[in-house]
């Protein structure tokens, strides 16, 4: 630990790309029971896609799980799927698909109807993604509203769903799950 902190202090501190720094700051956090962010998918330039499908992530998955702590996959896109497979199999994943609304536009409800397939309601967080200009959180917010009323009101209008299931699925994702998993209570 401390060969690899003197290692990164040395080469400027800058970006923690260290293994043995980056498994250290993890589990210090778990065993600290703060809800775990982990960015998958897409996301920085520099990332290698193929290294961030959240199904890599299964061996921490599974030792953290008796820990209680939630591991919280951000991004996702295009593995949005395979994060819902993951929040489905384990108790403590939970997932959003922010940025990849950005990145979709107007065809973002494929996005949300897709991240809607296997996960349990409970497990899908809303995320605006705001990651530079303020607008962001406007056009998170707004994608994420049109792409939710466009799915789950296909639901209600083909008769699966009635829109009380659907208005109460759109708060769960939209702020409960959200205000339950980082304990900050009632509005
Ligand atoms: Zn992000």
């Amino acid at each position: 630990m401390t060969e690899a902190a003197g290692r990164w202090l040395a080469g400027g501190g800058a970006r923690l790309d260290d293994p043995v720094l980056l498994r250290h700051a993890v589990w210090a956090g778990i065993e600290r029971g703060l809800p775990l962010q982990i960015h998958t998918g897409l996301g920085d330039p520099d990332l290698d896609l193929r290294r961030s499908d959240p199904l890599l992530l299964r061996g921490l998955i599974e030792r953290a799980e008796p820990s209680g702590v939630p591991l919280l996959l951000l991004h996702c896109y295009p593995y949005h799927r395979q994060a819902g497979y993951l929040a489905h199999a384990y108790p403590n994943v939970y997932f959003d698909v922010g940025l990849g609304l950005h990145y979709s536009g107007a065809a973002c409800a494929a996005l949300v109807a897709e991240s809607l397939e296997v996960a349990p309601f409970a497990k899908l967080l809303f995320s605006s993604d705001a990651w530079g200009p303020a607008e962001l959180h406007f056009l998170g917010a707004e994608l994420w509203r049109r792409a939710m009323a466009r799915v789950l009101g296909g639901f209600v209008a083909e008769g699966e769903w009635s829109a009380a299931q659907a208005a109460r699925v759109a708060a769960m994702v939209g702020a409960d799950n959200a205000r339950r998993v980082y304990g900050l209570g009632a509005p």
